[in-house]
């Protein structure tokens, strides 16, 4: 298949830094749009593979899938976008289509496995499929998104990863007018549950590890804001709470806050720490709590998500950087140092 090279940052080697690289883009495939990349996101995910937390990184890695453009070149076949449209991809950019679960429009359980849009086996072009931090993404329209006209781009790149995960969840365990609902870890994708569980209508108490962000938890929309390293304030909310939505990127004890729920309450695990968690048997025995997890969304879901959020106006807090700042990005990122997510002025990899 026909290839052309374009800009990109990448790593060789787990911990090595990012640096500028030439990639492969496939030549357009008749269901195919390419995007001119305006804006990238900058998720814990993309650090947890530069560092192969999971193993399987495949090098070189080039990172991002939280990808807003606009449309520069379409297929043949393609009838959802125009040249000139907006568009953004996320996570998914293939899946088989045919299994019970892409029929479904849940592509994330796809029994063939979904590809990523990055460190995924790429199967147009073998090797690795590339991401965001690049010049431009070429994708089978199936998977682009529409971004509503009304939302501002660099805030809103964030909802295609961090926004799907948390609405996600939130949508299905159905956080809601007269439920209480608890969020765990405010990083990019706590920030966004925060707004999200709120314009669904949930009473919203953010558990942080943060004491400045404890205040902000309040500006960013919570009804109660617990400093969870502070006893005192964690035994008030034994038994009160109908859900809690874990983000929280590292190892972490969550019996914690399985006491915290009320009866058939549950836990749901979204942050991946590469690290096994414990889970004590009187911590799901007691109260028939569950403990569970959720992984991104399905296409249909992202864009439902997406005019919800528009709908709401509701984007990320963000930190706007050039692609040369990148990895002054991740150790900040690595340390929690970020209000509330790192998103790339791609226009800076032109530099
Ligand atoms: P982030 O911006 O780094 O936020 C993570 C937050 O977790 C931190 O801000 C901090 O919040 C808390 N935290 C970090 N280390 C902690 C520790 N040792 N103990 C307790 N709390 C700690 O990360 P993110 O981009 O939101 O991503 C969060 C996690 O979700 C990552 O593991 C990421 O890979 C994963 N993820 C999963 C999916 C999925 O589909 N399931 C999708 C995207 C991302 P406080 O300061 O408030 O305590
Ligand atoms: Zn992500």
């Amino acid at each position: 298949m026909k290839t052309h090279e374009v800009k990109a940052y990448g790593t060789e080697a787990a911990n090595a830094p990012l640096h500028s690289l030439n990639i492969n883009r496939r030549e357009l495939q008749p269901h195919d749009v390419e995007m001119d990349i305006l804006y990238c996101g900058i998720c814990h995910s993309d650090l947890h593979q530069i560092k192969n937390d999971f193993g399987g990184a495949m090098y070189p890695l080039v990172p991002g899938h939280e990808i807003v453009g606009r449309v520069s070149k379409v297929g043949d076949h393609v009838t959802k976008f125009k040249v000139g449209d907006l568009a953004a991809v996320g996570c998914i950019v293939d899946s088989c289509g045919k299994c019970e679960y892409c029929e479904d429009d849940l592509e994330q359980f796809c029994d063939e496995g979904v590809t990523f849009s990055f460190n995924s086996p790429d199967k147009y072009l073998g090797g690795a499929t590339y991401g965001g931090f690049s010049e431009t993404y070429v994708c089978n329209e199936k998977y682009v998104l529409h971004v509503p006209e009304t939302l501002d781009l660099a805030s809103a790149a964030p909802l295609l990863c961090a926004g799907i995960t948390v609405y996600s969840p939130l949508k299905h365990w159905q956080a809601g007018p007269g439920k209480k609902v608890g969020i765990l870890g405010i990083g990019g994708l706590g920030h966004l549950a925060i707004k999200i569980a709120k314009a669904m209508g949930a009473h919203v108490v953010v558990f942080t590890t943060s004491p400045s962000k404890v205040k902000d938890a309040k500006r960013l929309g919570a009804d109660e804001a617990v400093l969870s390293t502070d006893p005192d304030q964690m035994k008030k909310y034994v038994r009160k709470m109908h859900l809690i939505l874990d983000t929280v990127s590292a190892k972490h004890d969550v019996n914690t806050y399985l006491h915290l729920l009320k009866p058939d309450g549950s836990v749901v695990l979204v942050g991946l720490p590469p690290e096994p968690l414990e889970v004590s048997a009187f911590s799901v025995v007691s109260g028939r709590h569950s403990f569970s997890g959720s992984n991104i969304g399905g296409i249909a879901e992202t864009q439902e998500m997406l005019d919800f959020c528009a709908k709401h106006n509701i984007t990320a807090d963000i930190e706007l950087i050039n692609i040369q700042q990148v990895n002054e990005a991740f150790s900040r990122l690595q340390k929690g140092d970020v209000h509330y997510r790192f998103v790339i002025d791609m226009a800076s990899l032109k530099k």
